[in-house]
């Protein structure tokens, strides 16, 4: 059928002299979107400064173009440029430390091709954790919605639940129901409470979580824990069409049995399960890739675990009241048992889970980089090249300890269009402009050159990699894989009015915190208009909360 393209939208008809793009022989999708990467701000940063060797591995320089380099940790303009090669026209930081969103702003502004909106850290803030012991769920949401608008936010990002707190006293939380040094909050309290506050405001997104114990053997049962805890949470948006209140993101790293690395194995068709009869429970992948990357996490305890296990270095940041960080680099390596489990864990998401509830992200460059999204599809539609991996590179633990060899199951065209593009629109909350090609969609367009039967695993690598042509808002900004046009997108951020007089009190809590704690002042605080080449604001009306 033909699509038709005005003032940067899809609409009903055009003229007759319009321009044509014949996409005859090839796929139509919208623009890819990506709903949880890490592509700006201090700790992505940090991993450029402290890895020369990964901005070595890769260098892009064509005419016309800025140039840029780095594997894993790719400056600005090349992030840009290669989510935009690959058809993608949409990117959303997943974790922005409140105090330093300035900065991940600043990159956005130097980042192009793609719109952006980055998710602020909510799970161990000191005004989150006090308001919930308290039981006032009110003035969180209040705080939540100031915090939102501040440093021009997003939706509420949870990582580690009071864990990443714990850890500027050495500690750690280990279960859903570890309380949390001082605080003396739980990490349950803390999700239930968030997510009562997300519904509350009704936010585009549910939170979204990165849970407790990643990345460790038996872990399984935390997570699914942590998605039972909000069952009884009805979404409630206020806009967009989210029918889930609860994400759970990189779920690969979230999906380990075992006590230790010795008997570790899968549980992913457990946790997929519990996900397709949940309706309330989307989760993103974080499929590794088997490549040498480098791990970035507000998750600060599981950063300096991830570094005794590896040896290698070690960076490692607290936030002041917010949050902390820590980066270290790691080498997937196909023949090691463990990776090779975890390879074919995140792969058992994908093929055991109802395609309606799974999104595809690598939690970039955590298990591997963005660019390779394309291999990944690969392994989704051909058997036969997942085959080839499973028995001829990887290691056999990933054939002994999950089920990843049991399942034929092979990805279409439509089902790879859901998991990377219309599913991240539904739950993001964004479904009336984007992850479709109906009339009133922005026109960001994606044509690949690829045979729907195609099931030769290089080539449908290369056609996802290279896209033929991409249109962002109706203008042809990728031309057979280059980059012809150089555009910069929206950043997104939501503003919800909450009632005046909520407001007023919890400002005075605000600049209290400001005054005995933070070490800027509360004028230097917020992220101010021209932190952005040009904002999209989602008002939501929330005053009947006061
Ligand atoms: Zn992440």
């Amino acid at each position: 059928m033909d699509i038709c393209v005005k003032d940067g939208k899809i609409v009903e008809s055009v003229s007759n002299d319009a321009k044509v793009i014949d996409a005859s022989g090839c796929v139509v999708m919208p623009g890819g979107i990506d709903s949880h990467s890490h592509v700006a701000g201090a700790k992505v940063n940090v991993g450029r400064i402290f890895r020369p060797e990964d901005s070595k591995k890769e260098i892009y320089a064509k005419k016309g173009l800025r140039t840029g380099t780095g594997f894993s940790i790719p400056s600005t303009y090349k992030t840009g440029y290669q989510y935009s090669e690959m058809g993608y026209t949409f990117v959303v930081e997943a974790a922005m430390p409140p105090l330093i969103a300035r900065h991940t702003h600043e990159e956005f502004m130097e980042t192009p091709q793609i719109d952006k909106a980055a998710m602020p850290l909510f799970g161990n803030n000191w005004m989150v954790l006090e308001y919930l012991k308290e039981g006032d769920i009110k003035a969180c949401a209040a705080f939540v919605a100031w915090l939102l608008k501040t440093v021009k936010g997003f939706a509420i990002k949870i990582v580690n639940p009071g864990g990443t707190e714990a850890w500027g006293w050495g500690k750690n939380v280990h279960s859903l129901d570890d309380p949390v040094p001082y605080f003396d909050i739980t990490p349950r309290e803390i999700v239930t409470g968030l997510a009562k506050v997300n519904e509350m405001l009704g936010l585009p997104h549910s939170i979204h979580v990165h849970p407790n114990n990643l990345g460790h053997p038996g872990n399984w049962e935390t997570t699914l824990e942590t998605m039972k805890c909000v069952e009884g949470i009805k979404a409630k948006p206020r806009v967009g069409e989210r029918e889930t209140s609860y994400y759970n993101t990189h779920t690969q790293f979230h999906s380990y049995g075992g006590t230790s690395w010795k008997d570790f194995e899968s549980k992913a068709v457990e946790i997929a399960e519990y996900v397709n009869k949940s309706k309330h429970v989307v989760i993103d992948v974080g499929q590794v890739t088997l490549d040498e990357t480098t791990t970035m996490t507000a998750d600060g305890p599981m950063e300096y675990d991830l570094h005794m296990t590896n040896g290698l270095k070690w960076a490692n940041c607290d936030v002041e009241l917010e949050t902390g960080s820590g980066v270290v680099p790691f080498i997937y390596s196909p023949k090691g048992p463990v990776y090779a489990v975890q390879w074919a864990i995140g792969l058992e998401l994908f093929l055991y889970t109802n395609t309606d509830k799974v999104l595809l992200t690598t939690d970039h460059p955590n298990a591997g980089p963005f660019t390779r999204y394309p291999r990944v599809i690969a392994w989704l539609m051909s058997k036969k090249y997942r085959d080839e991996w499973l028995y001829n590179k990887v290691h056999k633990w990933a054939q002994q300890r999950s089920h990843v060899a049991d399942s034929d199951k092979e990805y279409d065209l439509y089902e790879i269009a859901k998991v990377t593009r219309a599913n991240q629109a539904k739950v993001l909350g964004l479904s009336e402009t984007k992850g479709h090609l109906g009339v009133g969609a922005e026109a960001d367009i994606s044509i690949y050159a690829i045979d729907p039967e195609e099931k030769d695993g290089k080539k449908i690598e290369k056609a996802f990699r290279y896209a033929k042509y991409v249109l962002k808002r109706g203008e042809v900004v990728v031309k057979d894989g280059n980059i012809v046009k150089q555009v910069f997108g929206d950043t997104i951020y939501v503003d919800v009015q909450v009632g005046e007089d909520l407001m007023n009190e919890v400002l005075k809590d605000v600049e209290e915190k400001f005054r005995r704690y933070y070490s800027i002042n509360l004028e230097n605080y917020p992220v101010s208009e021209e932190y952005a080449n040009s904002w999209r604001v989602i008002k939501i009306d929330a005053t009947d909360i006061n």
